[in-house]
């Protein structure tokens, strides 16, 4: 911890690099805090304010540490800005021999083949593209990481950038006769190999939850895990593992089954009156929920009053619902599709 400290304070190791560089006690108390989790191989959550220089207190200790670190940020501007500036940066200040790759997921690698492809297929169809082409095909010969965010002259959102990216169902993998020159292929090499690697909490889940991306075999080698701007990461998290239930979605049954039922069940009421019953218990949980947060815990929502009530009684009327339509499924493929999706509604709602 003394070497720790030497490197936080005035004059020390941080300073000599870092313009402006103060000894703040906050940063060096989080710095402490991170190392001593490091060495425990334990859990801590670190919150601290603007300015406390939050970055190089985690990134002094992963980087002095023996073992393997991920470092993962909310955002692809901080992973930037943490590979281009700071990590060389603490590096340097703090002489350590480490070697620090970046990976992101394969849409941000030019990827050759499809590159060549779309090249001798010439389907573009406006001047600007095939100047983009141009620029991208001088680009992935000039020996970089073929990382899309180092052509700045080509914008993201350019048409013709998923004509020369892959997609994990369209990339060749071990059968691609470009295997050599891959981009996604050598970024993932890099990071099998690095001490540090830099990576974003989308491709972090999308790994977990694919184990396609290339982190999933950097997990089981790594010792520590740090996640800047972790208070993206239920939302990050939540996109791969979550389940949803809207409003939206149940409207959308409700006039489905209304519509089907007009149709092909034109004598059967008590589907129509369920349809009905479900609507104004979606408005009313609507109601009773308006003044919750909409990012609230759930449990802390459903505390609100009327919130557990309302629910409840749309569970029962999505119940209703799905009787009637069950009774009547037969009838006609719309009407079972109706049945069908107010089932797995009601796993989800009752979930
Ligand atoms: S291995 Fe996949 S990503 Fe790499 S060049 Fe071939 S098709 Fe493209």
């Amino acid at each position: 911890m003394q070497f720790l400290e030497s490197i936080f304070s005035d004059g020390g190791a941080l300073s000599q690099v870092i313009p402006g560089f103060r000894h703040r006690r906050q940063q060096w108390e989080m710095a402490q805090a991170v190392a001593a989790a490091i060495d425990a191989s334990s859990l801590l959550v670190a919150e601290a304010g603007t300015g406390t220089g939050k970055t190089f207190a985690y990134l002094a200790p992963a980087l002095l540490s023996s073992g393997k670190v991920i470092v993962s940020t909310g955002t692809k501007t901080l992973q930037d800005q943490l590979f281009n500036r700071d990590i060389p940066a603490v590096r340097q200040a703090l002489q350590a021999p480490v070697t620090v790759a970046m990976l992101k997921g394969r849409a941000n690698y030019i990827c050759p083949y499809h590159l060549a492809r779309a090249r001798d297929e010439g389907r573009f169809l406006d001047r600007r593209d095939v100047g983009y082409l141009a620029s991208i095909e001088r680009y992935a010969a000039s020996g970089g990481s073929g990382d899309k965010s180092a052509l700045g002259e080509v914008p993201e959102n350019a048409a013709v950038w998923p004509l020369v990216t892959s997609t994990r169902d369209n990339c060749l993998g071990q059968e691609c006769a470009h295997l050599k020159e891959c981009f996604v292929m050598e970024a993932r090499k890099r990071a099998l190999a690095a001490d540090v690697v830099v990576v974003n909490h989308h491709l972090f889940f999308a790994d977990v939850w694919l184990r396609d991306e290339g982190v999933a075999e950097l997990l089981p080698a790594c010792n520590s895990v740090i996640f800047d701007e972790a208070h993206q990461l239920p939302d990050t998290a939540s996109l791969f593992f979550g389940e949803t239930v809207t409003s939206g979605q149940l409207v959308e049954l409700c006039r489905d089954s209304r519509a089907e039922g007009l149709v092909s069940a034109g004598d059967f009421a008590p589907l129509q009156d369920a349809a009905a019953g479900l609507e104004k218990a979606v408005r009313d949980l609507r109601l009773a929920a308006g003044s919750v947060p909409a990012k609230l815990p759930r449990a802390a929502a459903l505390q609100r009053n009327g919130v557990t009530a309302a629910l409840t009684a749309l569970a029962d009327t999505l119940d209703t619902l799905n009787a009637a339509l069950e009774s009547q499924a037969e009838r006609a493929p719309g009407l079972e599709n109706c049945w069908r999706r107010g089932q797995a509604l009601a796993q989800r709602t009752q979930r």
